[in-house]
């Protein structure tokens, strides 16, 4: 019998973040181990894109206070690649575009990088673009270019199952894509948190407002963020009751949805 492969843990602790010289997170605890799925549910300007961006560390998000960990190691002292090479990897709302630069080119990098370079590479690319419904011809194309929304989310969900990372966040992984293709994703993703001779399971922080990913990719636990602060935590059935009363029944504080044009949607776009 092999030995377990070890858990990893992503630990967030009291973190606050400022963007633009205004606080957006206001003192986050939030535990993602091996295998388990959390998701962090609020409206339009909660600061959900701000925790996934202040995770993988996008320039611009200043930190105010408290600590980000994987397995007891300083995330947030470590440089965005030195992030992914630790393990933690982010599905974005709105996948870059990369003209020029196909697909396989930058798979065959990032796992060289990871010193899990070979030449099966094509082979496990075009296995894993058969499972998630992507066509093969897609992976020799400039990245992200002219896809449409479903095949940019198959894309980026293929990278996700090749790359293994430790720790992911799929930042609305449910945006702009119909219900095949999210059925196709949230699959893949769910099959790669289950645990087996080699991983302790992928940990997963499913970022959505929307109940329809969570139907698909069943979560542990649910955080409801609202205005920077996680205000109820609990299973499953609390998407049922937002579903059911919206985020004024788990605050006070909620007033009128903040304008989704104020979200911060590209992880990439520069702060405003
Ligand atoms: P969500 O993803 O929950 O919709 P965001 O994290 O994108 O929310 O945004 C939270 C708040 O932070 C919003 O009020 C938004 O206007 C503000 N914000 C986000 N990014 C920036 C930025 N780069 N500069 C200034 N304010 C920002
Ligand atoms: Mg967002």
């Amino acid at each position: 019998m092999t030995a377990p492969a070890p858990q990893s843990v992503l630990e967030i602790k009291g973190l606050r973040v400022a963007v633009g010289g205004k606080e957006i997170l206001r003192g986050i605890d939030l535990t993602v181990a091996s295998g388990q799925v959390h998701a962090v549910m609020g409206p339009n300007g909660a600061g959900k894109s701000t925790l996934s961006a202040a995770v993988m560390g996008k320039p611009g998000y200043d930190i105010l206070g408290g600590s980000v960990t994987l397995d007891g190691a300083d995330v947030l002292s470590m440089s965005v690649w030195e992030r992914a090479v630790a393990g933690l990897h982010l599905v974005m709302q709105y996948p870059t575009e990369v003209p020029g630069v196909a697909l396989d080119d930058v798979m065959s990098e990032a796992l060289s990088a990871r010193g899990r370079g070979g030449s099966d590479i094509d082979a496990v690319l075009a296995a894993e673009a058969e499972r998630i419904g992507l066509p093969t011809a897609l992976l020799h194309r400039a990245l992200n270019v002219d896809l449409s929304g479903g095949e940019k989310k198959r894309n980026e969900t293929l990278q996700l199952a090749v790359l293994g990372p430790r720790i992911a966040i799929l930042d609305e992984l449910d945006s702009g894509l119909d219900v095949d293709a999210l059925r196709a994703c949230a699959q893949r993703v769910e099959a790669l948190t289950q645990p087996d001779d080699v991983s302790p399971g992928l940990g997963v922080l499913v970022i959505t407002h929307y109940n329809r990913l969570l139907t698909e990719l069943h979560p542990d636990t649910i955080h409801i963020l609202v205005k920077g602060r996680i205000v109820a935590e609990g299973g499953p059935e609390l998407a049922d009751v937002l579903e059911a009363d919206g985020y004024a029944a788990f605050s006070d504080e909620v007033d009128e949805p903040a304008p989704s044009a104020g979200g911060l949607d590209d992880l990439f776009a520069p702060p405003r």
